[in-house]
């Protein structure tokens, strides 16, 4: 094996350099593994919860007596039900959008037998939509609903279609499967996310700044060979990435050549 050193391309070296190398990255790895945040969901026009364009930076009248975090706790859920559905139909109604050029990359990827899946922070079905089959959703998903009593499935319509709270026939309230503020994450879900990224050659972070500690642990358990980095601001990981980018995303992955 020939001696590979570390040459890094930072987001000050030229932008086909770096593209270049990423094609190239991408051609010796067949175990490609995406991480991904708020950023891949924006690049369709899913407002990012705490992004520029998010929830906290234009507050919305109906709800200025709470926190954005509170809106969407746990506490909300069982203390203030109806506000927490008024606000989740209002905000968090991710039917309408499309995958982007990112989803779709990755999902060729994976196709091609290049990359081994994607770990998301993201509660949207926009990587399924895209054609991903193996999918960690660390956070849950905005695509089903159910009774937080019985269990019993129900499809999103049924929870925004309505104006009052969604309630099943037991009468247990109808949820999202997502994770709300002071909830655990889903169990094993973190362990698929670690178990992804320890046979992984190539780990692609993307549209997230790497900011909570147990993504950090999860990051820092990576042992492959590339790591690239996508991201508007720097993370923690910079300095060890071969290659950086702090352009759009859809503007990279567009350029990603997949054979
Ligand atoms: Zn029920």
């Amino acid at each position: 094996m020939p001696e590979i050193t570390f040459k890094q391309l930072a987001e000050n070296s030229p932008f086909e350099d770096r593209i270049a190398r990423v094609n190239e990255i991408f051609k010796d790895c067949n175990a490609i593994v995406f991480f991904g945040g708020a950023g891949v969901s924006t690049a369709s026009g899913i407002p990012d919860f705490r992004g520029k364009n998010g929830l906290y930076s234009k507050p919305d009248p109906e709800f200025i007596h709470y926190q954005p975090e509170y809106l969407l706790s746990d506490d909300c859920l069982r203390d203030n039900t109806q506000v927490f559905f008024d606000f989740y139909r209002k905000n968090l109604d991710t039917r309408k959008y499309e995958p982007n050029v990112v989803h779709k990359k990755m999902a060729e990827l994976e196709e091609k037998g290049k990359a081994l899946g994607v770990i998301t922070q993201n509660i949207d079905g926009l990587h399924e939509a895209a054609g991903t089959k193996n999918i960690v959703k660390l956070h849950g998903t905005a695509d089903k609903c159910h009774c937080a009593k019985c269990g019993k499935e129900f499809p999103v319509d049924f929870v925004m279609n309505m104006k009052e709270v969604p309630r099943c026939r037991c009468g247990g309230v109808v949820r999202p499967d997502i994770v709300l503020y002071g909830e655990m994450l889903p169990s094993g879900a973190m362990d698929k996310a670690y178990q992804m990224i320890g046979n992984a050659d190539c780990l692609v972070i993307c549209g997230t700044s790497l900011a909570l500690p147990h993504i950090q642990a999860l990051i820092d358990s990576f042992i492959g060979e590339y790591m690239i980095i996508v991201n508007a601001s720097p993370t923690k990981f910079d300095a060890y990435a071969d290659v950086v980018f702090r352009e759009d995303l859809a503007e990279v992955f567009a350029r990603i050549e997949v054979e």
